[in-house]
């Protein structure tokens, strides 16, 4: 299964700022606000799916994983994204950017990497 670096890049449809890229072979399209525990529950019962984002590689980038019933019961590790859904109304895009290849500072800590 594919996985590759997501970018950022806005929404064709709507113009916001979005991540998208690979995940298992899925291409998948998130919004770029991470979210808390209640929000990720609104999430998953508007209908939308949700990921991890894990910082992978050297130097760091930027991965989603789909987080599944198994991921979402365990430890929250990672930032929480969830799937992007246009917003209703009519949109206006400005004309499509080149998506921005993502860099994490090294300085970027998580729980099982500890900064040194
Ligand atoms: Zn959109």
């Amino acid at each position: 299964m594919i996985s590759s670096p997501a970018a950022m890049t806005n929404c064709r449809r709507c113009g916001s700022l979005i991540l998208s890229g690979y995940s298992e072979g899925v291409w998948v399209r998130v919004d770029t606000t991470p979210l808390t525990p209640e929000q990720e529950l609104q999430a998953l019962l508007a209908g939308r799916d949700t990921y991890d984002l894990h910082p992978l590689g050297l130097p760091r980038k930027p991965f989603l994983w789909h987080r599944t019933s198994f991921r979402i019961r365990g430890e929250r590790k990672w930032q929480v994204l969830a799937q992007h859904v246009c917003p209703p109304g009519p949109h206006f895009p400005r004309p499509p950017a080149e998506p921005v290849e993502l860099v994490i500072p090294a300085g970027y800590s998580t729980p099982d990497q500890p900064p040194f």
